[in-house]
């Protein structure tokens, strides 16, 4: 391996919507790391592609856009509308465009592609070796920093998912039905489940919290006792 992970990250994965957004900020809040949604990056590349009429089903187009973007992923300023981090494309702030049905639809697809993944990677691993950061994603703690010293893998029931997702995408102005979401969250996850790179799994040396019926308060806790 031709990087060294510092001791001070954190690895989070999980399937969509299981609250390790939720819990991965609140965690770096409290440790004063950076957050890291890496979500955001195969977002980017997604929205990249349909502004610019970019085919989301021609893979070798969409990795060579993935490899010529400008991204960047701050800390927030004081915008006051609830964001956790702030992502710039090409200097434009996106934040919130990258929560649009349409990049649901197709994020699952450009983040299958090989080299769309080595790039993101690539990106990942740089914010990893600054240290003090908890990142966040599906292949962290199997792919992007498999030497991380704590690993976790959040999850929940699909219904708990999909009615969390549902109550944010109201918070944000969407009017996507509970039953949709449902469908897109069971759909993305067996996508991403099953895909033949970096597929969603565990690490080996994950430990896996069920946050279905929790708080995501008492889960912090129990988080901050390992930490
Ligand atoms: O976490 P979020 O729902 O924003 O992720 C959007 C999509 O990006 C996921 O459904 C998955 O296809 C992809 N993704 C990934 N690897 C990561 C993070 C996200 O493949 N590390």
């Amino acid at each position: 391996m031709e990087y060294k992970t510092k001791l001070n990250v954190i690895a989070m994965d999980g399937p969509a919507a299981s609250g390790k957004s939720t819990i991965g900020y609140m965690l770096a809040q409290e440790l004063g790391f950076l957050f890291l949604d890496t979500g955001c990056m195969y977002r980017a590349t997604t929205l990249a592609a349909l502004l610019q009429g970019v085919d989301v089903a021609d893979e070798t187009a969409v990795t060579a856009l993935s490899r010529a973007i400008h991204m960047d992923i701050k800390p927030p300023a004081d915008e006051g509308d609830g964001r956790q981090y702030t992502t710039l494309l090409e200097g434009r702030d996106v934040t919130w465009d990258l929560r649009s049905p349409d990049v649901d639809t197709h994020v699952s697809l450009v983040s299958s592609y090989v080299g769309v993944r080595e790039e993101m990677v690539r990106r990942q691993r740089e914010f990893g070796l600054r240290g003090q950061v908890v990142m966040v994603g599906r292949d962290i703690g199997t792919v992007v920093l498999p030497d991380a010293p704590l690993k976790l893998y959040i999850t929940a029931s699909a219904e708990e998912r999909a009615r969390r997702r549902w109550v944010d995408r109201q918070e944000q102005g969407h009017a996507n039905s509970y039953d949709a979401i449902l469908a897109d969250v069971q759909r993305r996850d067996e996508f991403d489940s099953n895909r033949q790179h970096s597929p969603l799994r565990p690490a080996d040396d994950a430990i896996i919290i069920d946050t279905t019926d929790r708080s995501a308060l008492q889960i912090m806790q129990d988080i901050m006792a390992m930490v």
